[in-house]
């Protein structure tokens, strides 16, 4: 695959992820310069990308299960202020994208690099849809892969895995960790500097499991708004019961496709969703602000809630009644709303 096409495969998936990307100048050379855009965050990357083959060589030479990406002479990664650069590639053969860390390959006089990753990290990110893998060079290198699903966690987020050192091994652990087994992973830590990369790295994973929460309440809702027609990509996942909630949960039981604007009054409190999935102002949020004299709008602000919540049909992913009390409780609902 030519570089504009793996560039366009790249921006693509990210796309796909909810990210609005531009692109600043041509994405004809590398590197292809991309702001990527979130509700929560801009990202500016420069982006190297070859594609993740087999080599030259054959087996007689390479040892078996080598991949690699050959880099040439003449690529140099620059490092910009407030920029991330990026040096990766895709495996057509396996279907995921491998990423290596731009801090170990800043400087390199060889002829005709390559970098290498071992076609079972591929594999294991394929099916898990993130893996790691520590090569054994001086100082060692963290190789990351992920599957096109979380190409964008990994740009916003995932790039400080390339920094987690020996912690990379309890990459797996972590995606599915309870707060406990965070706690302790953090608690067991050496000294301070641990204890930083080793929150840095909890942080991560907890936005991993987002990441993974995100498309399937996206599809559940068809993309749609529960509370509002709108679709036109302005749609989030949001939690009923909040992530910072030791019993919170990323099953789509749990969340609720929701645009920007309703996102936000769910979150603070100004609507809620009741177990008989009728929708609520908050009657004491909205008196809050009158006081403040932040209420102007309230009156189109209602026009575009819809009495109840367009929910899936399918009972399984529903909102959860019980998740919903509790949701409205933590969100100082007074109890007869909620009942
Ligand atoms: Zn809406």
């Amino acid at each position: 695959m030519s570089f504009p096409e793996l560039a366009n495969r790249f921006i693509a998936d990210l796309e796909r992820g909810g990210a609005t990307v531009i692109v600043e100048g041509s994405i004809s050379t590398k590197p292809a310069r991309l702001r990527i855009l979130t509700t929560e965050k801009t990202t500016d990357c420069l982006v190297f990308l070859w594609n993740i083959t087999p080599g030259g060589g054959g087996p007689a030479v390479r040892p078996p299960g080598e991949r690699r990406i050959q880099v040439t002479a003449a690529d140099r990664f620059p490092l910009e202020l407030g920029k991330s650069t990026l040096v990766g590639g895709w495996s057509d053969e396996v279907g995921v994208w491998g990423f290596w860390d731009v801090m170990r390959h800043t400087r390199f006089s060889l002829k005709s690099p390559s970098f290498q990753v071992h076609l079972d990290t591929l594999e294991r990110a394929s099916h898990d849809g993130v893996s790691t893998q520590k090569r054994k060079t001086a100082p060692p290198e963290i190789v990351v892969a992920v599957s096109p699903e979380f190409l964008l966690w990994f740009v916003e987020q995932g790039v400080v895995l390339h920094h987690s050192e020996s912690d990379h091994a309890k990459v797996p652990a972590l995606v599915n960790a309870t707060p406990e087994v965070e706690r302790d992973f953090v608690d067991s830590s050496r000294d301070v500097a641990q204890v930083a990369r080793r929150l840095r790295l909890v942080e991560t994973m907890r936005a991993y499991r987002e990441a993974r929460f995100r498309p399937l309440v996206l599809a559940a809702y068809s993309h749609q708004c529960a509370i509002c027609p709108i679709s036109l990509k302005l749609v989030d996942a949001a939690h009923i019961v909040p992530v910072s909630q030791p019993d919170s949960t990323d099953d789509v039981s749990n969340g609720l496709a929701l645009c920007r604007l309703h996102h936000a009054a769910f979150d603070n409190g100004l609507i809620g969703v009741r177990p008989d999935y009728q929708i609520v102002v908050n009657p004491s949020s909205l008196a809050r602000l009158e006081e403040l004299n932040l209420a102007r709008g309230i009156d189109d602000f209602r026009r575009l809630l819809r009495p109840a919540i367009r929910h899936p049909s399918a009972l399984e992913v529903r909102p959860d009644r019980e998740l919903l009390k509790r949701g409205m409780r933590l969100r100082n609902f007074a109890a007869e709303l909620i009942e």
